[in-house]
């Protein structure tokens, strides 16, 4: 039997009944900082007025447009071809993926989401959902 649970600093604990666990660190530094993060990104919204764009919808279409944007930079070419030459693309990709980590930020923010949790819990379920077999963990050690 595996039993998961997130403690109270945010880490998921994963513990089988051989008494093998395995600690995923996620910690106050990951909510501090997404927390920061959220309040940089609203005060930056807040200053120019834009909050009365920000709704659900437009917010998750932006999320979906930056992705698109992301799409572009490697539209074309072979995985091999983008990682040969990533540190000339590196920057659009960087700039794109902030893009796309803002309005995920300010989306969770609209539905009052806290990443912070919702992260773990997702991994979680994903642990439950997708278990190790014994051979991968075999393999894995
Ligand atoms: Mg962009």
């Amino acid at each position: 039997m595996v039993k998961f649970q997130i403690d109270s600093i945010g880490c998921i604990k994963y513990t089988e009944l051989r008494k093998k666990f395995l600690i995923l660190p996620f910690s106050y530094f990951l909510m501090s900082s997404i927390d920061t993060l959220t309040t940089k990104i609203l005060e930056f919204r807040d200053a120019r007025k834009w909050e009365k764009f920000h709704t659900p919808k437009n917010l998750a279409l932006s999320l979906v447009i930056e992705t698109g944007e992301l799409f572009e930079i490697m539209q074309w070419k072979e995985d091999h071809e983008i990682l040969s030459d990533i540190n000339r693309l590196k920057p659009q990709l960087q700039d794109e993926i902030a893009d796309i980590a803002i309005y995920l930020f300010l989306l969770a923010h609209e539905f009052g989401i806290n990443l912070a949790d919702a992260i773990p819990q997702k991994i979680v379920k994903n642990w439950k959902k997708y278990p190790l077999e014994e051979k991968a963990k075999f393999e894995k050690d």
